[in-house]
């Protein structure tokens, strides 16, 4: 780094610190800062931008531009060279702007006689806030260093407009956490909540972004080092035997980035330029945080994770802030974090009214926990932990996997509408919760529930259900870090026999692969992961794991009737042999003496088109079948489940889809095998109403959705619905579910 550098950084900082203790306007400040940064690096022009909104950059303060363009020129994000840095979070550094890529001539501020360009992010733990640009009329290129000083500068003035320095008037000058967000997220745990923000793990404040002393700071950077490496040795030291590969993988991996000289080097040179270490370490995060949302490679992104990771903790060590501010707990509160473990969250204890994460996943620990609990949880809310402040009002809808935070009133009326409707809408399912959801023509639907963990059981007597249509065995794979054992496996599953109370409980074998990845599996390269080497594909190649499973669902059993059915038949074959294996694990415990099922039902998933079209002899030898929709509807239309885009075009009530539903019932009635329908389709109450009036007499759905689809059925002709349904078939329409709609609406209206 070059001394004239140093000195010229450092300098300017110190007037920034001098700004950022004076009484003034936020805009003053402003343009005091582009004053003092052009004089110091001695360019003609510095503008900041910053955003108005999500997609608008605001010219907020200039020094050599045409002043009146203050407020008024915009960009949206990727527009012109500012709006590239906003996208890419990199640096634009050019000698001729003009002719630059991207470049977008603003006539407005008169910028066109400047040809070199520097433009850097602003940005805070990875969040962009705007855009620092220096300009000047000479062709020059700004040298490495001047980009790196302008970095540190950007740095600052990130920090600054976190603590409010430039509040003043106008959208772009608003103050930080104080406007509207809404956060899209995933269910963990359906249900409404009201209530006030808790952090889980509060925000690092950092007040002092600017080094009085470098040589201080230089001192307390090495001290929190010191302490950090000490801990995660002590860390990998206590790792006993028992530590699991991948835990210790981790560590490795923390040892080495504690332990890495680049990472470092770089804040030791940040705080060569003047910013405090505080300051240092979130300017390294921030990079780092720019990096994972680029890098494709998951491994690599897991990395800077751990890397992400350290940062916190250094910054804790540095700011004395730790988990434990003080702060109270507000009334209903809704518990925010990043991730939370199961021991964590039962500390916390059931006073929570909600949980939204930034990450988690429905098979986590911390969700099997809220179900139990029936706190409404909402996962993979991405980026709300940079805008929530402890105590702000936050609605959490855990049916949309939606977040409110600071609502406007609007949006909380219509919330609390919801909700008081919800309740009344729950106090009509409980009263038809011991009926059977039997259509008004008279034909009678069995409602099931689907399940994957033993917290989902007391939903069985609360929703009505008549028994568990699917239990997903995978989740209890995906929630450990090493393989369950046998005994392990039949006393979860006998334990979930018992909480079933002899109702009938399908179990589905493992199926992995895909996008459930079993953390101790070794990832299989593959270029289509749910075309490959998954589910019932896996179970007949690793025959060990399918047989330890089934032997722990005969133990389980103890002699009560034992349901299993395999997912993902595609062809008769592999249903023979999967079918074979539990009838050879049978005999096997026979002959070891053991308690036998009293009855076994063997079932197939039908999720692939293939096997719709498999010999009559498949259907005579399956016991039952069940449509995996989700699957099913993919691979019909071609169109990734996981990919929003494509999912969304294909309606479940296309009529080509229906009709091969109606196929399906039709093989299935021929040769009196009994059919259900698990997919999430059949939670829907009207795509459940239409498959129960294409002749599908079972479904299974998540639990909550048995009061709205049996509401419905109940007050159906089916009959009728198919009289509809077949007009519509022939009509030309592309789904019959405008006819149907219409159809409900104005029977629901004459009514
Ligand atoms: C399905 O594919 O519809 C199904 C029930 O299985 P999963 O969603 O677990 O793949
Ligand atoms: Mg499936």
């Amino acid at each position: 780094m070059a001394r004239q550098t140093e000195s010229t950084s450092r300098k300017l900082l110190g007037h920034l610190r001098a700004v950022m203790a004076e009484e003034s306007a936020g805009q003053e400040r402003l343009d005091r800062i582009t004053k003092i940064i052009a004089e110091q690096m001695g360019t003609d022009v510095c503008s900041i931008y910053l955003f108005r909104d999500a997609d608008t950059l605001e010219l907020c303060a200039t020094e050599g531009l045409n002043p009146e363009a203050v407020h008024q020129t915009r960009m949206r994000i990727g527009e012109g060279l500012v709006g590239r840095v906003a996208r890419t979070k990199q640096p634009v550094n050019t000698a001729d702007a003009p002719n630059a890529r991207g470049f977008r001539f603003m006539p407005e501020t008169g910028e066109e006689i400047f040809s070199a360009f520097l433009g850097v992010p602003v940005q805070r733990l990875g969040e962009t806030l705007g855009v620092l640009v220096v300009q000047s009329k000479d062709g020059r290129s700004y040298s490495e260093d001047e980009v790196y000083a302008l970095e540190v500068v950007a740095m600052v003035v990130a920090e600054m407009t976190e603590l409010g320095a430039f509040v003043g008037e106008g959208a772009a000058l608003k103050a930080l956490h104080t406007q509207p967000a809404l956060f899209r997220g995933g269910t963990g745990q359906e249900g409404a909540a009201e209530g006030r923000v808790y952090l889980h793990e509060p925000r690092v404040v950092v007040t002092n972004p600017i080094a009085e002393d470098p040589h201080a700071e230089l001192k307390r950077l090495q001290e929190a080092m010191e302490t950090l490496r000490g801990s995660v040795d002590e860390m990998l030291s206590s790792a006993g035997a028992s530590t699991d590969k991948e835990q210790l993988k981790v560590m490795e991996a923390y040892r080495m980035f504690a332990n890495s000289r680049g990472w470092v080097r770089r804040m030791e040179e940040d705080i060569a330029l003047g910013l405090s270490a505080e300051a240092a370490v979130e300017k390294e995060q921030s990079a780092t945080r720019a990096r994972m949302e680029q890098v494709p490679d998951p491994y690599l992104r897991e990395r800077l994770h751990d890397l992400d990771d350290l940062s916190n903790r250094l910054l804790r060590l540095l700011t004395g802030q730790g988990k434990d501010t003080g702060a109270e707990m507000p009334d209903n509160p809704i518990l925010v974090a990043k991730n939370i473990g199961p021991g964590e969250l039962l500390d916390y204890g059931k006073r929570l009214k909600g949980i939204v994460l930034e990450e988690g996943s429905v098979g986590s620990h911390a969700a099997i926990v809220a179900r139990a609990w029936a706190i409404p949880l909402v996962i993979n809310a991405k980026r709300i932990l940079t805008e929530a402040l402890n105590g702000d009002p936050i609605l959490v809808d855990g049916d949309q996997g939606i977040v409110h935070l600071r609502p406007e009133d609007s949006v909380s009326t219509a919330f609390r509408d919801k909700i008081a409707m919800q309740t009344q809408a729950l106090t009509r399912y409980a009263e038809i919760r011991d009926k059977p959801a039997q259509a008004t023509s008279g034909e009678i639907i069995s409602l099931h529930m689907n399940a994957g963990l033993m917290a989902d059981l007391p939903s069985l007597d609360n929703s009505g259900a008549e028994g568990v249509g699917l239990f997903r065995t995978e989740l209890q794979f995906l929630v450990r870090s090493t393989v369950p054992r046998r005994s392990e496996l039949a006393a979860i599953y006998g334990r979930v026999m018992d909480a079933a109370h002899g109702k009938r409980v399908v179990f589905r074998t493992l199926d992995i692969g895909s996008d459930k990845v079993l953390p101790y599996m070794k990832p299989q390269d593959e270029p289509n992961p749910a075309l490959g080497w998954r589910a019932i594909r896996v179970g007949l190649e690793k025959k060990g794991v399918l047989r330890m499973q089934l032997q722990a669902l005969i133990r389980a059993a103890n002699g009560r009737p034992l349901t299993v059915m395999f997912p993902f038949i595609a062809q008769f074959d592999e249903f023979r042999e999967a079918r074979q294996h539990l009838l050879d694990e049978i005999e096997r415990e026979r002959k070891l003496g053991h308690p036998l099922p009293e009855k076994i039902e063997i079932g197939a998933m039908l999720e692939t088109p293939s096997i719709a079209f498999a010999p009559r002899q498949f259907f005579e030898m399956a016991d039952f079948i069940s449509i995996g929709g989700n699957d099913l509807k993919q691979f019909f239309f071609a169109a990734d489940r996981e990919n929003e885009r494509v999912r969304k075009r294909y309606d479940t009530l296309n009529v080509s889809f229906l009709s091969f539903l109606k196929q399906i019932v039709e093989r299935c009635d021929a040769t009196g095998t009994p059919l259900s329908f698990c997919g999430e389709d059949a939670g829907r109450p009207i795509e459940a109403m239409c498959f129960s009036a294409i002749g599908m007499r079972s479904l299974s759905m998540r639990p909550a959705s048995i009061g709205p689809v049996k509401s419905l059925l109940r007050r159906t002709d089916l009959a009728e619905a198919k009289a509809v349904i077949e007009e519509a078939f022939e009509s030309g329409a592309q789904s019959v579910r405008p006819a149907v709609i219409k159809w409900i609406t104005g029977r629901d209206q004459s009514s």
